[in-house]
């Protein structure tokens, strides 16, 4: 009975034996989808209708296997990467993992959670700069934001110029919003709304989904590759909201002394060690959830505070008690974003020096200033 049956929500191959395993529905539960026509797995199918998410047992090397057939085709690869957490995007080894030889075709997505006046050209000149240090010369570079996507048929029209009869493979990092992407295509191709489920857990989509093209080919869904060190992993799923922006992020300046401090929530602290010049004030911008509550402090007392604060005043906390957050150091010689992966990140002038926070196995570091 359950023989090549697919969930309509991640795609995963139905099975009845493993409740742990991918796809897995009771048997009755089943012949139930299968009278309504709604075959979603029990884990879509309480994500869905209970916004709650059920792990799996899948391992790094399944995703690596079933990655490891994009290299084995021609095929035109659309990286689908969040402008918000750019190196929580990243798939060490692209080239390698998707074919030396295939094209590379960036969508940069989420941009709406970027400043509105930030300029399209420089954003996507960053974007390309970012991706040259991480040794991928992509063919082109697309921004949008595909849970209100504007331009969709100008990026479907520019697949279809560059696949040049190939097959396309959809690859990105869980969270970038590629089930998102992929839906709207759906959408648009076929009127059929919310096929694929989405939703702000990461590693939801776990087998592929192929849409066919018009020439035979097909656009192919490849599941996330989960990244361990994004932020989502260290707070509990009510926290999730204070990592993953819904809208426009605000900037937020302050004016510090040096040895000033600040919290962000119980996740993150930015010690400014010292300023540019011992008399004046220094400006950082914070980019950061809107919602997640920045709280400046003394840089003396800031540790003891943090224990005795974490969780009430400085919150969300990592939802490990246990978890310490490490202490990172940087000299800032020209205008930077000092990054905290997949939380935020702090725009500092040159001049300074400071010290950065996170639990640890978080990535802290400083890049080009995006903004
Ligand atoms: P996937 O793991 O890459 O398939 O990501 P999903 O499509 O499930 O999306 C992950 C999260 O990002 C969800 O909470 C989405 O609502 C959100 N998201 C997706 N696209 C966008 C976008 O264009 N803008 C914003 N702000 N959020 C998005």
């Amino acid at each position: 009975l359950e023989e090549g049956l697919y969930c309509i929500g991640c795609g995963a191959l139905m099975q009845v034996k493993d409740p742990n395993g991918v796809g897995y529905l009771p048997m009755s539960a089943l012949r139930k989808a299968l009278a309504s026509e709604q075959l979603l797995c029990q884990r879509c199918f309480r994500l869905r209708h209970y916004n709650e998410i059920q792990p799996v047992d899948l391992t790094d090397d399944d995703f690596a296997k079933l990655l490891h057939q994009v290299s084995e085709n021609h095929a035109l690869i659309v990286y689908v990467v969040d402008l918000f957490d750019f190196s929580g995007s990243t798939i060490p080894g692209l080239p390698r993992f998707v074919g030396k030889d295939n094209p590379i075709l960036v969508v940069a997505n989420k941009v709406d959670l970027l400043p509105k006046s930030l300029k399209e050209h420089k954003l996507k000149a960053w974007v390309q700069g970012q991706l040259k240090e991480q040794g991928i010369n992509a063919v082109g570079v697309e921004l949008t934001s595909a849970a209100h996507p504007k331009n969709l048929d100008a990026i479907l029209d520019k697949i279809d110029e560059l696949r040049a009869g190939r097959d396309v493979y959809v690859v990105g990092t869980t969270n970038v919003g590629k089930s998102t992407f992929i839906n709207q295509i759906i959408k648009s191709k076929t009127g059929v709304q919310e096929l694929i489920t989405t939703s702000r857990f990461p590693g939801t989509t776990l087998d592929q989904i192929a849409i066919p093209l018009d020439d035979g080919k097909a656009l192919i869904d490849t599941p996330g590759i989960i990244k361990k060190d994004q932020y989502a992993h260290w707070v509990s799923n009510k926290d999730l909201k204070y990592v993953l922006p819904k809208a426009e992020i605000k900037a937020r300046t302050y004016q510090l002394n040096p040895e000033q401090t600040l919290f962000f929530g119980g996740l993150a602290r930015f010690d400014l060690v010292s300023g540019a010049s011992d008399d004046s004030k220094t400006a950082v911008t914070a980019y950061f959830e809107n919602n997640l509550k920045i709280h400046r402090t003394k840089q003396a007392g800031a540790s003891e505070f943090f224990e005795k604060h974490r969780g009430d005043l400085l919150s969300p906390a990592p939802k490990d008690e246990n978890v310490q957050l490490a202490k990172y150091e940087f000299k800032i010689s020209e205008k930077m974003d000092l990054v905290y992966a997949g939380l935020g990140f702090i725009t500092l002038p040159a001049g300074i020096h400071v010290q950065a926070y996170a639990p640890e196995g978080v990535g802290v570091f400083v890049r080009k200033a995006m903004i």
